[in-house]
């Protein structure tokens, strides 16, 4: 049984319907990239899993229960924590308080703790008493991934890490994810840079109009067929 699953997945935002029944699944320790062109519905995916759009209650399955119309701060005790696009770091906060807002709550056991975030990105670290705004762009996302583990999460919905980030810093961003994978942790990508989810990721879906246009595993897809589900 897949550790999460979506059934049929629908989301409106009031008469406008986002999703068109979305079918996927993965297990635990698996990295999925979502792409797919603005507005395609992949930020509206996550939202949806994570509890901030409602859903029916059986189109969201976690280890086989439904937690579709479950509120989001239940689907974080759960063991699902989204790190939101454009970072959403709590501004009059230092680093540290921000991290430790992650962890506040925590239902789950697991391997994150404010040392562990620490040894992750030991930038944040030496900036642990900084105000959150000061930070540069890619400090602000590893405070905000580091946030999101501080939950001990079982699945990490990422939005956009790589937006408006230089290519090296985004290499160091994605230079952590194979250490939250070996923590068995499931890890949902959405990513408007292809090539930077491709190769972190063990299955691929393009969002179309808000529906899967292609899936398939990285080396398995043609630029061409990539192309025809990204554009139509
Ligand atoms: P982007 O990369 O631009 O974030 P996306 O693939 O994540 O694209 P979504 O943000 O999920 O796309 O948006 C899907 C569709 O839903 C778009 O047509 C968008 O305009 C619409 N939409 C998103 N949020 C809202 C909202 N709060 N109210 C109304 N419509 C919305």
């Amino acid at each position: 049984m897949p550790l999460l699953r979506t059934h049929n997945l629908t989301a409106f935002y009031g008469d406008f319907q986002a999703l068109y029944g979305i079918d996927l699944g993965f297990d635990a320790g698996e990295t999925i990239a979502i792409i797919g062109a603005n507005g395609a519905g992949k930020s509206t995916f996550l939202k949806a899993i994570a509890g901030l759009i409602p859903s029916r209650p059986d189109s969201v399955l976690l280890d086989g229960h439904p937690i579709g119309a479950k509120r989001a701060a239940d689907i974080v005790k759960l063991g699902i924590a989204l790190v939101p696009e454009g970072r959403r770091l709590f501004p009059s906060l230092t680093v540290e308080e921000n991290l430790l807002i992650g962890g506040h709550g925590r239902k789950l056991a697991g391997p994150w703790t404010l040392d562990r975030v620490y040894g992750l990105f030991p930038v944040l670290k030496e900036r642990r008493a900084s105000a959150a705004p000061i930070l540069s762009g890619g400090q602000q996302q590893m405070a905000a991934i580091g946030r999101a583990l501080m939950s001990n999460p079982r699945v990490l919905l990422c939005d956009e890490i790589s937006l408006g980030l230089a290519p090296i810093v985004i290499a160091d961003i994605y230079a952590a994810l194979p250490q939250i994978k070996a923590e068995g942790t499931s890890v949902v990508l959405v990513e408007q840079d292809i090539v930077q989810a491709m190769k972190a990721s063990d299955r691929v879906y393009c969002f179309q109009e808000g529906r899967v246009s292609l899936e398939g595993r990285p080396g398995e897809l043609s630029r061409d067929q990539i192309h025809r589900a990204y554009f139509g």
